[in-house]
């Protein structure tokens, strides 16, 4: 078989970049080692119910008339038409430092403005300063990396304003510890802060589903369960893959969205360089109690990012889990959403990778960690948030093992290696990466990635 377009993985960036190509061209062919598409923000069935893997909201909010925003200019890219999609807006959220300090924000920036002013005001003209400075800045310059923290330091001169920040930036952005690529703070600032989150109606599910189909009615193909285990090169010209039971595939082009060194592992070629820094892994938790049991928890908020400690610690753990910061996400609290019969509250923390694969050959002690770590979050969270633990009727954990089998993520690290591949360039002429480890995260990111790499690299081939 021979396609010209062959794309690994059927996560959000796989599945944008093979719908955009698909608009010029349907001879493209995603493929999937799983059994359904979405990648890390996909869902399972459990009890006859759904549950999200993940998602808290989807960034980058903006109305329809705003023209140029990222999400009406993805959207755009992909020929999706905007007034088919209902989205509901965050409430309120917050950034809550315990014992220090909180500051709300929504997708009104006026919010986080008059937040900063009256708790901050010693830092509210650097901060207005450094808005303007975010407004003008150009970030997709592939430029070497500059630390954001050193920068806020040097702007704001206050530390504790500093990481509060950075605290949701970098949970969900940073594939760095304790800071962030200045251009990753802008678009990220840019993204949560002067855009704002919503998360689409209905459950991710239906989310995929529509790309799926809008895909399909393209033309485009995919096959699930496609495991791609091997690259197939002569020098740098990349000729097709095999997949898994040793079915060849031929193409004249190869995006890879399964990340940096799991994409050269492919290869069976060394690393181009020694990636630096560790990558960073995460605790997911859902719990799940009945509506009418929520009325001790928030119905104002929509996230929280919480940080106990004196000093914010964003980096990988010695031990399972660093339960001193993390975010807790309400489902539930967005405009406009109808009554479910469940609430749902999701943590998540940073966790340490190595301490998880140690108890991997122990199912025993492997579940029973699980479970601690569910009891300590709850405990953790139900300071801050109120009481609930004794109306969770279901519960689910994921560990930076459960993101590795899911999506061969190295080390389960979400936002995949810390160093990034800006040009999705690595080193061949007609292969290219797309998604995490090219260096845009988060849903919108990954699919603007995807949408990019084929602008700059394939559609120039047609
Ligand atoms: C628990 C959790 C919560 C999250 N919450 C949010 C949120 O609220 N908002 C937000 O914006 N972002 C969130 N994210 C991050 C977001 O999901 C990701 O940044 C984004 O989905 C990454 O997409 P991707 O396509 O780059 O990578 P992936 O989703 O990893 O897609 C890669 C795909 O490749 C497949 N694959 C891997 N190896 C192979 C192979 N050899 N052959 C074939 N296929 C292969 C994988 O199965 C996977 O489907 C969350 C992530 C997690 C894990």
């Amino acid at each position: 078989m021979h396609t010209p377009l062959l794309i690994i993985g059927g996560g959000l960036s796989g599945l944008a970049a093979a719908i955009r190509f698909a608009r010029f061209n349907p001879d493209v062919l995603i493929l999937e080692k799983h059994s359904r598409v979405g990648g890390l923000n996909s869902w399972y069935y459990r009890h006859n119910s759904l549950f999200e893997t993940g998602l808290h909201a989807i960034t980058n909010f903006a109305p329809p008339e705003d023209k140029n925003a990222p999400l009406n200019r993805l959207f755009r890219q992909l020929k999706l038409r905007r007034k088919d999609f209902s989205f509901h807006e965050q409430l309120t959220s917050e950034i809550c430092f315990t014992n220090q300090e909180a500051l709300r924000f929504s997708n009104d920036f006026d919010l986080l403005l008059h937040e900063i002013t009256s708790k901050f005001p010693g830092s509210a003209n650097q901060f207005i300063k450094l808005v303007e400075t975010i407004k003008e800045h150009d970030p997709f310059q592939t430029t070497p990396f500059r630390s954001a923290r050193t920068y806020l330091d040097n702007t704001l001169n206050d530390p504790l304003l500093v990481d509060m920040l950075l605290c949701p930036l970098m949970y969900y952005g940073s594939s760095v510890e304790n800071d962030m690529d200045f251009n990753q703070f802008v678009i990220m600032f840019r993204a949560i802060f002067l855009e704002g989150m919503f998360r689409p109606h209905g459950s991710i599910k239906d989310f995929l589903d529509r790309l799926l189909n809008h895909y399909q009615n393209f033309g485009g193909k995919i096959r699930l369960q496609a495991q791609v285990a091997r690259i197939i090169h002569q020098g740098n010209k990349v000729q097709g893959v095999e997949l898994q039971d040793g079915e060849i595939i031929e193409c004249d082009a190869l995006v890879s969205t399964i990340g940096l060194e799991e994409t050269l592992a492919c290869l069976d070629t060394p690393p181009l360089r020694q990636t630096q820094g560790k990558r960073l892994g995460f605790v997911e938790s859902i719990f799940r109690l009945p509506s009418e049991c929520r009325k001790d928890l928030p119905t104002d908020k929509t996230i929280i990012f919480y940080n106990n400690s004196e000093q914010l610690q964003y980096q990988r753990p010695q031990t399972l889990v660093d339960l001193t910061s993390g975010v807790i996400c309400f489902p539930a609290n967005f405009q406009g959403l109808a009554p479910q019969p469940y609430f749902e509250v999701r943590t998540t923390h940073l966790a340490d990778y190595s301490s998880w694969k140690s108890l991997a050959g122990d199912k025993i002690a492997y579940l029973t960690a699980k479970s601690n770590t569910a009891s300590q979050s709850k405990t953790t969270v139900e300071k801050i948030i109120g009481n609930f633990t004794q109306h969770v009727v279901y519960e689910d954990t994921f560990t930076p093992l459960t993101i590795e089998r899911f999506t061969a993520k190295k080390e389960g690290a979400i936002y995949g290696c810390p160093d990034k591949i800006k040009d999705g360039n690595i080193g061949y002429d007609n292969l290219f990466l797309a998604g995490t480890d090219q260096g845009f995260l988060g849903i919108v990111g990954a699919m603007l990635s995807g949408v990019s790499m084929v602008n700059q690299h394939i559609l120039s081939r047609l």
